[in-house]
């Protein structure tokens, strides 16, 4: 392509309102323009990059034998109502309705479309297992889209979804969908790793998320020191401390404690330790119920295994007026002993061992110390309900666990039959007896993979691209005007290049030769070839590649030559990690 043709409006200064390498990058080097909050349209470089994505994503589908299809983007309330998503989606679902007053939803995801096709067309064990996907356009109301598409309220999406008449059957394709994505991501030059997440408002329970580490990175993932271990921190395990060999033998005494209504006012002005602290927290469940959360003081309340334990009840801190009525007294003094009204008590392990606790007694500006959890007061039940942190102890080894930050960029579920069961599909066995068929998804975010790879491949001049996903692979440089002889050569290395197959841009604008460096640098094409009078003359084009800073320097005979072969060794370095 001719840059002087190609709409490609790169910028110097980086978007005010951007606050991440990636979407201040897409956005400079004319990936990307913003059109409204978590809306972008994409310019011809962008789009380029996420059809390459696509295509790797594809020929690996393909590799596992999905077969791709294509689903509307409006989707029937008829359909998300078979399991419940049109309520279940909640605010997220963009909802529309037609001249009839039909109600539809802006596809979040396809499941129900696929379960419906597949059942119309699939009658017997031997039609199975079948895995089906597409990649398309999905959206979601986020209550606050941000760092460009990496949070966005449309994007791109592949997903797939697969049947089977057992489990077993599912756990292979399973297993070949996780292999599958880690060869996409490594061919797209991302550096994932993968770990046990939780499934969400999407139903199942097993999956898995594969996320680039990053500290931009929205997730937060443990890992063990010493084995495999590792996980979202809103599903890990913790394996339960010690508890305390003694319990205190003093009784438990009063202090005064004037407006002290945290944790932190405790530490500081009493001198506890926050390890010494228990913390009582009412929580209001969408029954309407409210329960109390004791926990240790240096640790915080994990709201999904929370909602998981209380069998998938939402969950929300109780307003003060609640508050008040259980406690009897204002935020800041509830505890465990004495509480007015009689609510379930549930304690995290955290909190056995403690020798001696101090905590709150439902009395205004008071604590009590010397407490002791197994004399003092009764727990209705025991949990694992705390949020993972550094240092805590890994379930599997028992070693110390560290924390770092991740983007998801894929994420693969085991659904079981949700949605068999809800659109009452069965599939008759090989005794001709009907049976309900298990399934899973899988998920890769297109776009969001084209963000995170620019998160992982930048400097301060621009992205760096990985072959495979840059939009061009070969930038041409001329370093006179239209009228030179020079500028005749570097048109035939562009005509011979295009020729043998090389996406190749030419910058053929009037412009200074720093302009078209710089902007060749920020739109980070792999491989960059100046072609120049004095260089010719001396008998050479200057070849360099973005990521390195040394020219090579190349007779303008070899140079068709040089570069396949230079093409060749960067896939081949990509490649050869799979
Ligand atoms: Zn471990």
């Amino acid at each position: 392509m001719r840059i002087k043709n190609l709409f490609m409006p790169t910028v110097k200064e980086a978007p005010s309102d951007a606050q991440i390498v990636s979407n201040i990058l897409m956005i400079r080097a004319a990936l990307m323009r913003k059109i409204s909050s978590g809306l972008f349209a994409y310019l011809p470089l962008g789009l380029r990059s996420i059809n390459k994505i696509s295509n790797i994503t594809r020929e690996e589908m393909e590799a596992i034998s999905a077969s791709e299809c294509l689903m509307p983007l409006l989707v029937p309330k008829e359909l998300l109502d078979y399991a419940d998503r049109w309520v279940a989606f909640k605010k997220e679902l963009f909802r529309v309705k037609d001249r009839h007053d039909i109600d539809y939803g802006l596809a979040p995801t396809h499941e129900e479309d696929f379960t419906e096709i597949v059942k119309g067309a699939v009658q017997s064990y031997r039609d199975l297992p079948l895995s089906v996907y597409h990649i398309s356009t999905k959206f979601r109301d986020e209550i606050r889209p941000r760092f460009g598409v990496i949070r966005s309220r449309e994007f791109t999406m592949k997903d797939a979804y697969s049947f089977h008449m057992d489990e077993a059957c599912l756990d292979k394709t399973y297993k070949d969908m996780s292999v599958a994505y880690s060869r996409a991501f490594k061919r797209m030059g991302l550096d994932t790793v993968s770990v046990k997440a939780d499934s969400g408002a999407i139903g199942g329970d097993n999956s898995e998320e594969f996320m680039v580490l990053s500290n931009v990175g929205e997730e937060e993932i443990i890992f063990c020191e010493k084995c495999s271990y590792r996980s979202n921190v809103e599903k890990a395990v913790i394996k339960p401390e010690p508890k305390a060999e003694t319990y205190t033998s003093e009784p438990f005494v009063e202090l005064h404690t004037p407006d002290i209504t945290s944790v932190d006012q405790l530490v500081q002005t009493y001198g506890f330790k926050e390890i010494n602290l228990i913390k009582t927290l009412l929580y209001t469940m969408d029954t309407g119920e409210t329960v109390a959360i004791a926990i240790r003081g240096d640790v915080a309340v994990n709201e999904k295994k929370l909602s998981n334990y209380l069998n998938g009840c939402d969950v929300e801190l109780a307003d003060e007026a609640t508050v008040r009525a259980v406690s009897g007294v204002r935020v800041g003094f509830a505890g465990p002993i004495n509480l007015k009204k009689k609510v379930r008590i549930i304690a995290d392990y955290s909190i056995k061992t403690i020798h001696a606790a101090g905590m709150g007694i439902n009395k205004d500006n008071t604590h009590i110390t010397s407490v002791n959890i197994e004399r003092d007061f009764t727990v209705d039940e025991w949990a694992d309900l705390r949020r993972a942190k550094e240092g805590d102890l890994c379930p599997e080894c028992s070693a110390k666990m560290y924390s770092k930050r991740g983007l998801e960029v894929g994420h693969i579920f085991k659904l079981g039959e949700k949605y068999s069961k809800a659109f009452d599909f069965t599939v008759l066995d090989e005794n001709n007896k009907p049976v309900t068929p298990t399934m899973g998804c899988y998920g890769i975010g297109i776009n969001r993979a084209l963000a995170t790879v620019i998160e992982q491949n930048y400097d301060d001049k621009g992205i760096i691209f990985p072959i495979t996903v840059a939009p061009y692979e070969v930038i041409i440089v001329p370093v006179e005007d239209e009228s030179t002889d020079s500028f005749k050569q570097a048109e035939l290395i562009y005509n011979d290049l295009r020729a043998c197959g090389v996406d190749t841009l030419i910058d053929d604008r009037d412009a200074r030769l720093g302009v078209k460096l710089n902007d060749a640098d920020l739109i980070g094409i792999p491989i960059r070839i100046v072609v120049g009078k004095r260089s010719l003359e001396n008998g050479f084009v200057e070849v360099k590649l973005r990521r390195e800073t040394e020219m090579r320097e190349v007779s303008p005979s070899d140079v068709k030559d040089y570069i396949l072969n230079l093409k060749k060794q960067l896939f081949d370095e990509i490649n050869n990690c799979l």
